[in-house]
């Protein structure tokens, strides 16, 4: 989707900003000759942003505004290194309320609702986004953070919660706590926010099944104010994206050529508004594609398709680009499959090809030597590769809380 001329001339004062804060991109972008934008061939010359450069501009390196303007601070969690923090104006506070405000809305949450929140407060951005949301759009918060089983359970239902707020793990458990103590009856609610990752449909089946709620994937990252800044509305036509805030482009992760509406490539996006930490094309690292045409709910925004996964989880067997997302599509439409599985990838010097081992959990009423066979022939007409299919009993594979090693690449090794 072409930037439009609202957005150009927001992303030119966004530039001109930058400039004179004289913060870390200041340097960046005087160094590349930028002064502004007046045209898309303009927007397209910016370099994009990665998270690797905010990480060189710890720890306030990019505030774009004077202290006496900076009202919070948030960081998301380093995995390795230093983390990267960034600084919020009040404007920044309230826009990113006014955004989770609406996202509640077209999930049809209105001030009625009671909003039960288990994400974190604190350094990150989960928590206090669903709170503020919450308070914006006039809904009673039951700021519960996480853990705590048993409470979060009695405040479920001596507050009759409608809402729930979790991440897919924690929802999961939920649902199974209610299930196995029978509390179906004595819970009312109606909908659950969900924070956006990849989870599995048949976990998603389960939750919506059990809970008898309907699910919406909220969308976000603390670089870009946080969760809120899209959701997807009823019936699962895609996330909206607010594009009075922010603009989104879809790349080629590889080459970061920007591609058409409908192709699937890494979500970049830019801040229009943001003014404590305002980030031009900041590579997301996630998957999606912007789906053309309108919703069916008559709202304009911009849609992306659900998250397919991380553009840093692609892996490459035989010249074929795949992801493990698309493993675990096939995973799923196979009879008595579980969603946990690993794939091996590994060279044979002889034949000069590459081997790719899928091992994969499946229930004892079916034929273990069929399912592989039905594998095998769903990743040929798919992945247009044949693996290798091994298929081993329930809870064989390791499971972990945290996010799981799907893919082994041992060439080279
Ligand atoms: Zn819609």
């Amino acid at each position: 989707m072409r930037i439009n001329q609202t957005q150009l001339e927001l992303v030119d004062k966004q530039i001109k900003r930058i400039l004179a804060s004289g913060n870390y991109y200041s340097g960046v972008y005087k160094r590349a000759g930028i002064s502004g934008v007046s045209s898309y061939e303009d927007f397209l010359k910016i370099p994009f942003t990665e998270k690797a450069d905010l990480r060189n501009a710890y720890p306030l390196g990019i505030q774009a505004v004077p202290d006496e303007k900076i009202v919070r601070i948030h960081s998301s969690s380093g995995t390795t290194g230093k983390p990267v923090i960034i600084p919020y104006t009040a404007k920044d506070v309230d826009d990113w309320a006014t955004m989770f405000a609406r996202c509640y809305e077209i999930a049809g949450i209105t001030r009625k609702d009671r909003i039960q929140i288990t994400p974190g407060y604190g350094l990150w951005t989960a928590g206090i986004g669903f709170q503020a949301g919450c308070e914006k759009l006039g809904a009673m918060a039951i700021p519960m953070g996480p853990g705590n089983t048993e409470k979060q359970l009695q405040m479920m239902i001596d507050l009759q919660s409608t809402v729930i707020c979790a991440t897919s793990s924690y929802a999961l458990l939920l649902a199974e706590e209610i299930n196995k103590r029978g509390l179906r009856d004595k819970i009312k609610l109606k909908k659950g926010v969900i924070g956006s990752e990849r989870w599995s449909d048949a976990k998603r089946a389960y939750i919506a099944r059990e809970l008898g709620i309907e699910l919406y994937d909220i969308y976000g990252l603390t670089e870009i104010y946080g969760p809120g800044i899209g959701i997807n509305c009823p019936g699962e036509t895609g996330m909206h994206i607010f594009d009075d805030y922010l603009y989104t482009e879809i790349i080629d992760p590889k080459t970061g050529e920007v591609l058409p509406d409908g192709e699937e490539g890494e979500i970049v996006i830019t801040t229009l508004v943001k003014e404590g930490a305002p980030l031009i094309r900041f590579r997301t690292h996630d998957l999606s594609s912007i789906m053309p045409g309108k919703c069916h709910c008559g709202r304009s925004y911009p849609r992306l398709t659900t998250i397919k996964g991380r553009s840093d989880d692609m892996f490459k067997v035989h010249g074929v680009n795949m992801f493990p997302s698309q493993i675990e599509e096939i995973l799923g439409e196979v009879d008595g499959v579980s969603s946990e599985y690993k794939i091996d990838i590994a060279h044979d010097d002889l034949k000069n090809r590459d081997i790719m081992m899928i091992t994969a959990e499946a229930d004892g009423r079916v034929d273990f030597q069929k399912t592989a066979e039905a594998l095998k022939t769903l990743c040929k007409s798919r992945l247009n590769v044949t693996p290798n299919v091994a298929i081993v009993s329930l809870n064989t594979l390791p499971r972990s809380e945290k996010k799981t090693q799907r893919v082994f690449d041992h060439r080279g090794d």
